[in-house]
C-alpha cells in the first residue's frame, strides 16, 4: 500500500485497502473556520438536533482565520458564532480572535490595518496555525473545511478539505465515508539551487500535470530530495497539492518530522503520541515522476490558473503594479525571510504588501535581528508595507476593506496559491505566483524577475 492508503486503512480499522474503495475512516482531527464554521454549525444542528453534543468535543479545532479584520458585520458575527457554539459545546480547542468569552468581535477600521487588534489566543491561519498549535500528528487523519487542509501532508498524515455537509456529519459522528484516492509518485532527487525555493518545485509539478493533472488522486512525495527539504518546505508543497487537483499531498516520516511534531505537542500539551505511516515495496502507483531539485529554476504560475507554468527568467516583459506576500503557503517565517534576503538594503517600486500567517510568525520577524535591524524593520526600511494582523487577509480577495485586496484590474506577483480569476479581489486583476524571493526581486524591478540576479554574496 502507498502512504495514504496506510493512513486511510488505518482509520478504517482495516489491514488492506486499494483505491477506488469505499471506507468509513475515523477522524483524528475535524478543523474549521469562521468561513464554513457557521454553516458546518448549521448542518450539524439540522441534522442531530438542536441540543445534540458533537462526536468528541478535544477533536475539533476551530481556528477563525478568513474574513477577520474587516468592518464587514456579517464576517465578524460569524467570530461571534463560533464562540457561541464553543461554549455551548465547551470544546477545548478554540483560537479565538478576542481574549473575552463573552465578548463580541468588532474590527476598529479607526486604527488602521497594521497594528494588531487580535487577542493572545488567536493562532492566524489555520493550516500553518494547526501545526504550530500541535494539531497535525503522522499517521492520522486531518479533515477541514478547508481544501487547503491538504498542507499537512507535510507531516506524514492524511488530510484533506472537505464540505460543510460532511464536517457536520463528522461533528455527530466522528466518521466519514472516504473513497481511497489512486496515488501519483514524486520522487525528489538533488538539493534546491540558491535562489530556488520549494514553491518553484510545486509550481514546477503543477506546470507538468495541469491544474486537474490530480483530480482525486493522492501526491506522495519522497525520495532523497524530499528528506532535505525543511518541514517549511514540504508544507508549502503539500499546500498546494489541491491546485492540481489532488485529494492530498503526503511525505514520509523523518527524523525532522518527529522533531517538529515532538516539540509542538509538548508546547502545547496536545496529543503526543502517534504511529507514522512508513513505505513498503508493494506500492502501486497510476504515474511517476523523478525531479531533480538541482535542475530547477525560478518558476512562475502566470494568469489565470496555478498550472501556467513559466520561468520567470522568461517573463520580464510582464510589468506589475503589486507584489504581496503572505497566506499559509507563502506566509511562514522562513518566507519572509528569504524574501527579506533579496530586498535588505533596497527600496521597492511597486506597491508590496506582507502579511505574515500567524502572530508567532510576526514575533519571530519582529525579534529576529540581522546586524541589528530586525527582519521587520528591513522590511518596512525597503517599503513593504507590514501588518501585524496575521490571517489570510487579501489571497482570497475578502471584503472590499481587506488588507492588500485588489480593489481595481492590477497585475500582482503574489507568494500566494491561487490565481484563478478574481481569487484576490477585481474580477479583472491579474495574479502571478511565485516564490517569496522571486515575489521580493520583481517588487524591485516592478516586472517579473529571476531573483538569483539579486541574491547576496
Ligand atoms: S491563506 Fe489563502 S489559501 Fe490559506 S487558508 Fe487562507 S485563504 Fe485559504
Amino acid at each position: 500500500m502507498t502512504l495514504t492508503e496506510k493512513a486511510l486503512a488505518r482509520a478504517a480499522g482495516k489491514g488492506q485497502v486499494e483505491a477506488g474503495q469505499n471506507i468509513w475512516v475515523q477522524t483524528d482531527v475535524l478543523m474549521t473556520h469562521d468561513v464554513c464554521g457557521p454553516g458546518t454549525i448549521g448542518v450539524f444542528r439540522r441534522e442531530f438536533g438542536p441540543h445534540a453534543k458533537v462526536w468528541d468535543r478535544n477533536k475539533i479545532v476551530i481556528m477563525p482565520d478568513h474574513y477577520i479584520f474587516t468592518s464587514d458585520s456579517k464576517s465578524n458575527r460569524n467570530v461571534d458564532i463560533l464562540r457561541e457554539f464553543v461554549k455551548e459545546q465547551g470544546l477545548t480547542y478554540f483560537y479565538d480572535v478576542i481574549d473575552d468569552p463573552n465578548g463580541h468581535w468588532r474590527f476598529d477600521a479607526s486604527k488602521g490595518a497594521l497594528q494588531r487588534q487580535h487577542g493572545a489566543r488567536y493562532a492566524g491561519v489555520c493550516h500553518t496555525a494547526l501545526p504550530q498549535k500541535g494539531h497535525t500528528r503522522p499517521g492520522e487523519v486531518l479533515f477541514g473545511t478547508d481544501s487547503h487542509t491538504c498542507m499537512a501532508g507535510a507531516f506524514n498524515q492524511f488530510a484533506t478539505g472537505i464540505g460543510n455537509t460532511d464536517a457536520g456529519f463528522i461533528m455527530g459522528t466522528g466518521k466519514l465515508l472516504v473513497k481511497v484516492p489512486q496515488t501519483m509518485h514524486f520522487r525528489l532527487e538533488g538539493k534546491l539551487q540558491p535562489g530556488v525555493m520549494a514553491k518553484d518545485v510545486i509550481l514546477h509539478c503543477i506546470g507538468e500535470i495541469g491544474f486537474d493533472g490530480a483530480t482525486y488522486r493522492a501526491m506522495q512525495f519522497d525520495g532523497p530530495g524530499a528528506s532535505s527539504l525543511s518541514i517549511d518546505d514540504r508544507m508549502t508543497i503539500a499546500n498546494m497539492a489541491i491546485e492540481a487537483g489532488g485529494k492530498n499531498a503526503i511525505f514520509e516520516f523523518d527524523a525532522k518530522t518527529e522533531a517538529q511534531v515532538d516539540y509542538r505537542c509538548q508546547l502545547n500539551g496536545t496529543k503526543s503520541t502517534y504511529e507514522p505511516v512508513l513505505r513498503d515495496s508493494e506500492e502501486k502507483f497510476v504515474y511517476e515522476l523523478v525531479l531533480d531539485l538541482s535542475k530547477l529554476e525560478p518558476t512562475v504560475a502566470c494568469h489565470p490558473d496555478p498550472g501556467q507554468r513559466k520561468l520567470a527568467k522568461e517573463l520580464g516583459n510582464i510589468k506589475l503594479d503589486r507584489a504581496y506576500i503572505g497566506s499559509c503557503t507563502g506566509g511562514k517565517t522562513s518566507d519572509f525571510l528569504e524574501f527579506a534576503r533579496v530586498l535588505r538594503g533596497r527600496r521597492v517600486s511597486v506597491d508590496t504588501f506582507g502579511v505574515p500567517a500567524t502572530p508567532e510568525i510576526v514575533h519571530d520577524l519582529q525579534t529576529a535581528r540581522w546586524d541589528g535591524l530586525t527582519i521587520w524593520e528591513i522590511l518596512l526600511q525597503a517599503g513593504v508595507q507590514m501588518t501585524e494582523n496575521a490571517g489570510c487577509a487579501a489571497c482570497l480577495g475578502g471584503p472590499v476593506d481587506t488588507f492588500g485586496r485588489m480593489n481595481a484590474p492590477l497585475k500582482c506577483i503574489s507568494a500566494t496559491n491561487r490565481n484563478f480569476p478574481g481569487r484576490m479581489g477585481h474580477k479583472q486583476s491579474q495574479v502571478f505566483l511565485a516564490s517569496p524571493a522571486t515575489v521580493a526581486a520583481s517588487a524591485l524591478t516592478g516586472k517579473i524577475t529571476d531573483p538569483r540576479e539579486y541574491l547576496p554574496d
